[in-house]
């Protein structure tokens, strides 16, 4: 896709810059692991900058556009299979294009009792771009990238990587074990552009029985140094053992 008509949906930044600073050359939508692995070498060949997005919806930080202008989009979301769910050892092991919304339903249907961590625009954004970007839940899972366990990666040259025990044959502990043997790569491929990544698997929470969200009210911003002394220690020791948000009347707001 390279007509206007197409690349508006990667130009939206939501940003208080020039839009044509992010412009896109075009974006592309491979449907399989094989489909990208071909696009990277056309574009290794003509020296095209590649930037990838899973669900496209980081608002805030540049939506679904490229990072720098010219760069060739590689949209993930027609790969969207939710390829396991696993309730016994509580993990899932996902696309890129699979939506929180979508993995809701999945969870639903079948009346797994497990739950989802999500962050606030959580319907229409996804696990694999959310995580790969550090973002955060508001549950005793909310740290994403620590909850993730395994990766596949297709490198630039078109080499697949599978991190962790995902490396060893047959094994059956990929979304299970996150160390696996030797070094620990999962890293690298969060916030940069090393490796395009096709799946993620990653830990889910047990649906607990009671759910029980409190808010404090306080009327002086002032006060607010003193609400974080107060928080603070009860969060550190795990007493409460979720993101504690912090939010502005007018709508600024902090964890
Ligand atoms: C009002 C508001 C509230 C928000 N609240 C939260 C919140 O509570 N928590 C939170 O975490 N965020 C929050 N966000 C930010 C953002 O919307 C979310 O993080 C969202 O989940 C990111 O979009 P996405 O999941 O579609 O990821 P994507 O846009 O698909 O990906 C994000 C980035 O990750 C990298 N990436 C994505 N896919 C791949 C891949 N397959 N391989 C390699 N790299 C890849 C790219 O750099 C990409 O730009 C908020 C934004 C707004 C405006």
């Amino acid at each position: 896709m390279v007509d206007q008509d197409h690349i508006a949906q990667y130009t939206k930044i939501m940003l208080p810059v020039d839009e044509a600073r992010h412009t896109p050359s075009g974006a592309l939508a491979p449907a399989s692991v094989e489909e990208i692995q071909r696009i990277l070498a056309v574009c290794n060949k003509y020296k095209a900058p590649v930037w990838t997005i899973s669900t496209g919806r980081n608002f805030g930080y540049g939506s679904a556009a490229p990072a720098t202008r010219g760069q060739m989009v590689l949209d993930l979301k027609r790969m969207n299979r939710i390829i396991e769910v696993d309730a016994d050892l509580g993990y899932a092991l996902v696309e890129p294009g699979v939506t929180y919304k979508q993995l809701y339903d999945y969870i639903h249907e079948r009346n797994l009792p497990l739950w989802l961590s999500m962050p606030l625009p959580s319907a229409i954004a996804g696990p694999v771009g959310n995580t790969l970007d550090r973002g955060v839940g508001y549950t005793p899972y909310g740290e994403h990238f620590l909850f993730s366990c395994g990766m596949e990666v297709v490198m630039a040259n078109g080499d697949i990587l599978r991190t962790g025990m995902g490396g060893i044959p047959n094994s059956n502990t990929w979304q299970v074990f996150k160390w696996g043997y030797g070094h620990y790569l999962d890293g690298i491929f969060t916030q940069s552009n090393y490796g395009v990544v096709t799946r993620l698997g990653f830990w889910l929470m047990p649906k607990p029985p009671v759910y029980k969200p409190f808010g404090v009210q306080f009327d002086a911003e002032a006060d607010i140094e003193k609400v974080m002394e107060a928080v603070r220690p009860l969060r550190i020791a795990n007493i409460i053992p979720s993101a504690v948000w912090v939010s502005h009347a007018c709508g600024t707001s902090r964890w």
